[in-house]
């Protein structure tokens, strides 16, 4: 890997610089520093990095530099140059963002286009002169059908989270919308995870692309503290109330496996006197949004999410996740604690598990390689099936064994266990908002 280490020797222009010198950037991410240079060289790239990478800044920054390079070529109104595609309408906005805060010294125009709003304002912004289209690929096809863009002068195609597009049944979508390209364009492919279907679509939409990987897909977790709490199944909930006041967590994303259970435990939480949303799939638009805004801005110290919705969402500096329940998938586990220890900074996951759930368990430590410590508070007790868990595991110093159901005070007594993620716990809201991407 290369050892640049300043954005100025990846051949960026000043206004680029200036704006990530705005956005408080000191150096480039190892994704930005192996593709900026490639993307300004014209060439496609097949990306193999995931979320909190900086991989947003690593593709937006160079589009934009070649976008305004070749202004003089601007193909017209409703006729955008580059087209990105996300798997969620979060993503999307939160990558519109980015071009509006990278490209704030340029003169280039940017939308996004998603479902769960009116369209009305899409057809506005796509009748004037566009240069980027942010999009999810259901909405963008509704605007083609309705002949509000052309996509025939994109010159830079992106597919964002490549993988999660695919898992959300999106490849028909793509397929169509790539069938409406010019073949001569530019492509940049991002994902997570490499699958056969990813390489197959890779192999029709890039052209002798460069490769770039960064962080295997477990690498990310290296940047977090993660702790797992074995707990019986009725007693999650006053779990989780429990250490949020206990550790005084001031922003904490919270996963469940159900749109339900998200429902539920946000109810309970606000309940027990700690304010939550929830965000799911039901939800429309204008809630969801308006719950990442409060999460965000430390009105609601908890958002209790499904893996669906909390796909790509950037928050900045997360200090906590905790998983209210292990994902049925490995991987999933990782990509939700990759929303914490984001770009360098550290954060803590906690999952909290069941029995049922111990097979789980053993699944995600086999994928990232490691045990997890386990952690134990009292008055809450271990499943008593516990004889599953792999006995290789290590205990934090001082931890009580997590096996056995040991009777202990009454819940929500003052906890003299060792407290989740370590010493950092109550560390307020020192890892909080830096701008309005939190
Ligand atoms: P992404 O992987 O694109 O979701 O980015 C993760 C987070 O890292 C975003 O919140 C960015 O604002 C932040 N970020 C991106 N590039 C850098 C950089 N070079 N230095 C510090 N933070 C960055």
């Amino acid at each position: 890997m290369s050892s640049v280490s300043r954005f100025a020797d990846l051949g960026l222009a000043d206004p680029l610089l200036r704006a990530l010198s705005d956005s408080g950037y000191e150096s480039p991410t190892p994704i930005q520093t192996q593709a900026i240079p490639r993307i300004l060289e014209g060439r496609d790239l097949l990306a193999a990095a995931q979320t909190g990478t900086g991989k947003t800044a690593g593709f937006t920054v160079p589009i934009l530099q070649l976008l305004s390079t070749r202004a003089a070529a601007r193909p017209g109104p409703g006729r955008p140059r580059c087209l990105v595609l996300t798997p969620t309408r979060e993503l999307a906005a939160q990558v519109h963002e980015s071009v509006e805060t990278y490209g704030k010294h340029l003169s280039l125009r940017a939308t996004s286009v998603f479902g769960g709003v009116n369209i009305n304002p899409q057809f506005r912004a796509l009748r004037g002169q566009i240069d980027i289209v942010v999009a999810t690929p259901g909405r963008l096809l509704d605007h083609v059908g309705q002949k509000t863009v052309d996509l025939s002068s994109i010159e830079i195609l992106v597919l964002d989270e490549a993988d999660r597009m695919l898992d959300m049944g999106f490849i028909n979508d793509i397929r169509r919308i790539l069938k409406l390209l010019p073949a001569t364009r530019q492509s940049l492919l991002f994902s997570a995870t490499f699958s056969d279907d990813i390489r197959r679509l890779a192999d029709g939409m890039l052209n002798d692309p460069v490769r770039v990987e960064v962080a295997a897909r477990n690498t990310a977790p290296e940047l977090v503290r993660q702790h797992v709490h074995l707990v019986e199944t009725h007693q999650k909930r006053d779990l989780l109330s429990h250490l949020i006041k206990e550790n005084r967590w001031q922003q904490v994303l919270v996963f469940t496996r159900t749109k339900h259970g998200a429902n539920k435990l946000a109810e309970k939480l606000s309940r027990d006197g700690i304010p939550a949303a929830a965000i799911h799939g039901n939800k429309t638009q204008a809630a969801r949004t308006k719950a990442l805004h409060q999460f965000k801005s430390g009105r609601i110290p908890v958002l209790v999410a499904t893996d669906i919705a909390a796909r790509g969402l950037d928050i900045d500096q997360l200090p906590q996740v905790v998983n209210f329940e292990l994902p049925h998938v490995p991987e999933d586990y990782v990509h939700r604690i990759g929303r914490t220890g984001r770009a360098g900074t550290s954060g803590a996951a906690l999952s909290l598990v069941d029995g049922e759930e111990l097979r789980l368990l053993s699944g995600i430590e086999r994928l990232i390689r490691r045990p997890i410590e386990r952690i134990q508070t009292e008055g809450f007790v271990a499943p008593s099936r516990p004889a599953n868990d792999s006995p290789r595991n290590p205990r934090p110093s001082g931890a009580r064994p997590g096996n056995g159901a040991r009777k202990g005070p009454p819940r929500g007594s003052p906890s003299k266990g060792p407290r989740p993620g370590g010493r950092r716990q109550g560390q307020g809201r020192s890892g909080a908002s830096r701008g309005n991407r939190v």
